[in-house]
């Protein structure tokens, strides 16, 4: 097992050792920040030691991270993360952006952001020798737990609402694992998870909930940080005009607050070792209807009160989100912001990735339509250079995608037939 400093919890402050603790603050509840021992990081690494490393996945950054890398062939386990940017210049033209870029993580293993996390809890699950994970899940979460757990042959066990998109379920049955669909929300599902999970002693990855899960999340920020050393010098050979520009500014779809909180925490890690001069700004897009990290954000205030959620962005529909907190200061400490998108904006932004060639499932596409609606609200400025992350695979909900575009035509197999419709 890797050894590390241990755990600080959010809230409170405290500091726990390894053993003392496996999920979150025994005073408060608050999640637990992994604490790496970065003098000694430091001391042993150069940043050129880690980006000349040759895995294409987030094993790349295992200096980093609070576990050995996982035991043996190359399985999707090991595949996790090294997900593509691509340029969307048409997109950026029309919302009068110079610079736009798109990471797509649908491309990781069982097709959302997810993986990154489930990798990266399942070899922790291996090391302390669990017999079961278990986890709750809207749907990608637990794809990628029992994607990543039968890689490597590891049992688990997963709670999803009954109202999760098929294709998610597919994926969870196809992979072999014990799945339990709760009649009830997302949120039910959580607690219920919990509750199995002290019952039957089982590893539990639960999103803001496991410390492992941001650890996984935060090497979207390695890569990034990696990426951008390389589009940035590019960018300047371009134009030499270019002295004192904006930072780079992150949009990302939040639900539980994870997945932002994780990148927060990456690039925290890198500026904390010295690695970067300043932190890139972070702006969090929730849906209308599943705001509650938004409100309080807006609310000035850090105390997160639950909302009724309703979207068709169900992988980020979440009533009490998980890692509220930490969410919140992802945004507020990199003067980011959060903005919110309504279903329609939502769908919209669904097709409209489509004409870059990139599908993404509604929570993917959130974030694109955060960056619309941020455009227009002059939250960020033309000469912004942007990344936009597409969390998930559009493959996972096809019924969305479905109302994004117009039927096609069904027609009798003549060429007059093509010629009437042309
Ligand atoms: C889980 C998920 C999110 C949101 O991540 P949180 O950590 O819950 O904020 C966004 N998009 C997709 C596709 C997801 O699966
Ligand atoms: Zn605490």
């Amino acid at each position: 097992m890797k050894n590390f400093p241990g755990y600080k919890c959010s809230l409170c402050g405290t500091e726990y050792l390894q053993g003392q603790v496996t999920y979150t603050c025994p005073k408060d509840g608050g999640n637990l920040d992994v604490v790496l021992d970065y003098d000694v990081i430091r001391k042993k690494f150069q940043p050129e030691d880690i980006t000349s490393r040759t895995e294409p996945s987030l094993w790349k950054y295992l200096p980093l991270l609070p576990v050995d890398e996982p035991q043996g062939d190359s399985t999707p386990l090991h595949a996790a993360g090294w997900t593509p940017v691509f340029a969307l210049p048409r997109l950026a033209k029309s919302l009068n952006l110079k610079h736009l870029w798109l990471k797509d993580e649908s491309r990781n293993p069982t097709a959302s952001f997810k993986d990154r996390a489930s990798a990266v809890v399942v070899t922790r699950a291996r090391e302390i020798k669990a017999e079961v994970v278990v986890t709750a899940s809207t749907g990608n979460a637990g794809a990628a737990l029992a994607g990543m757990s039968a890689a490597v042959g590891q049992k688990a066990v997963i709670f999803a609402p009954k109202s999760a998109p098929q294709a998610k379920v597919a994926q969870l049955l196809i992979f072999g694992a014990k799945v339990i669909l709760v009649d009830g929300t997302y949120d039910d599902a959580f607690d219920l998870s919990v509750k199995a999970s002290n019952e039957f002693g089982w590893y539990c990855r639960n999103t803001g909930y496991n410390p492992f899960t941001l650890e996984g999340k935060k090497t979207a920020a390695f890569e990034i940080w990696e990426w951008w050393i390389e589009a940035h010098r590019d960018w300047h050979k371009q134009d030499s005009t270019l002295d004192d520009h904006p930072p780079l500014t992150i949009f990302v779809s939040v639900g539980d607050g994870n997945i932002i909180s994780g990148i927060h925490k990456g690039f925290k890690d890198l500026l904390t070792l010295g690695w970067i001069p300043n932190l890139p700004r972070i702006i969090g897009v929730q849906a209308e209807g599943s705001a509650a990290i938004a409100n309080a954000f807006h609310a000035n205030t850090e105390i997160i009160t639950p909302v009724s959620a309703m979207t068709i962005a169900d992988s980020i529909s979440v009533d009490l989100p998980r890692d509220g907190v930490r969410a919140v200061r992802a945004a507020r400490q990199t003067d980011g912001t959060y903005i919110t998108v309504t279903d329609d904006e939502i769908i919209k932004s669904i097709a409209e990735l489509g004409t870059m060639g990139v599908f993404p499932e509604p929570a993917g596409a959130a974030a694109y339509a955060g960056l619309v609606k941020a455009t227009s609200l002059g939250v960020v400025g033309s000469d912004h250079p942007i990344l936009v992350l597409n969390t998930g695979s559009g493959l996972k909900d096809v019924r969305a995608a479905m109302r994004a575009v117009h039927s096609a035509p069904i027609i009798e197999p003549t060429l007059d037939a093509v010629k009437r419709i042309i």
